[in-house]
């Protein structure tokens, strides 16, 4: 099959529709990695360009919050709406610089970030009244800690507002394990950490009448890296969905996008059995981090004798540190760690060099 060719940039609408068929077709997904700052968007973006493929470049609240900075209050997540707006634009900027597509989207809202996701729908809607683009290509809801009706009920809602400024909704069903940005679901029964076939026809009736969307399903999977516990990661879970709403409607055979959140730590067989059924999308924090702070701390280390004071190392208690103080120098090790760890990803996924950028 011909290599799809995407242009760079933010990519939305039917663009994205595109590009999720696609990977359909292709049988591959697209890393998408939790950024925090410009440096761990540079990184993806330069994986990216080294991959041949496109992106997905998320924030979390949290990640929104400190890309606009820290030191802002957050009174009415006001910090983490102006920081995922300020994040979007620099993505903006910077993406055809690399000459790579990315889909820019937000990760987890549980119903207390609600007016976080419509604080930047907000802006998006003003962005698609300027330009004919929304900020941002998609946005995740979850709220799986919600009875499925009251999930799938006001996941319509704000997808009917998406739709019309060209954006994509990702929905949650069932829960995902371990702990992310504060949320801790480690302890969790057990059966909630496998969504049922029926839960995900029950959306897929709901929803697609209404416009395009993604599903995170749980099938064993975790946040963050853990020892093997009693989980057991099973993708056969997306197959039987599949199956079910095709079997029901008549469609092909993998109806639904699904999104594999908790990547981090995965086999590749098993990312590949999940990219089989169906994902298009699969979600990378853990590992990107660790990629990112290992050469830093193995730099520290190294550099320990030169980082004591600004002036004075091993050479001579006259000789000045500055070359090796500047934070270019470390900061550019973690960029290049996150960027290999994301070109792998990529390669797990299927998707390395399967379009033409
Ligand atoms: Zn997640």
């Amino acid at each position: 099959m011909n290599k799809m060719k995407l242009e760079p940039g933010v990519v939305t609408g039917a663009a994205l529709e595109a590009l999720f068929t696609y990977c359909h077709e292709a049988a591959c997904a697209l890393p998408a990695v939790n950024v925090v700052g410009s440096h761990s968007v540079n990184a993806v973006l330069a994986a990216a360009r080294e991959a041949s493929a496109p992106a997905i470049i998320q924030l979390s609240n949290g990640g929104a919050h400190f890309f606009g900075g820290k030191f802002l209050a957050n009174d009415e997540h006001q910090a983490e709406i102006a920081g995922g707006i300020a994040g979007a634009h620099y993505v903006h900027a910077i993406a055809k610089s690399y000459g790579v597509p990315v889909v820019l989207h937000t990760d987890h809202a549980a119903r207390k970030l609600l007016p976080w996701v419509e604080g930047l729908l907000d802006e998006s809607e003003r962005h698609h009244e300027r330009t004919g683009k929304p900020l941002y290509s998609s946005h995740m809801l979850d709220l799986s800690e919600e009875t499925l009706e009251e999930n799938v009920e006001i996941s319509k809602k704000i997808l009917g507002r998406m739709c019309a400024v060209d954006m994509t909704l990702e929905i949650e069903l069932g829960v995902t394990g371990g702990e992310e940005d504060g949320v801790d679901n480690s302890a969790i029964d057990n059966a909630l950490l496998y969504t049922q076939p029926q839960d995900v026809l029950y959306a897929y009736d709901q929803l697609s009448p209404v416009g395009s969307f993604t599903v995170a399903a749980a099938f064993g999977n975790t946040h963050g890296v853990y020892k093997p516990g009693n989980v057991v990661l099973t993708p056969a879970i997306l197959k039987n969905s599949q199956d079910a709403i095709a079997a029901k409607h008549g469609t092909g055979e993998k109806p639904v996008r699904f999104v594999f959140h908790g990547g981090s730590g995965s086999s590749t067989d098993e990312i590949r059995e999940a990219v089989s059924y169906g994902v298009v999308k699969m979600n990378v924090d853990t590992d990107t981090q660790w990629a990112f702070t290992q050469p830093i701390k193995q730099y520290m280390d190294a550099q320990d004798p030169y980082l004591h004071a600004q002036i004075g190392n091993p050479e001579g208690d006259d000789n000045p540190n500055k070359k090796h103080i500047d934070p270019r120098k470390w900061l550019h090790l973690g960029e290049q760690g996150m960027a290999a760890r994301v070109v792998q990803a990529f390669r797990d996924l299927g998707s390395f060099g399967k379009f033409a950028l």
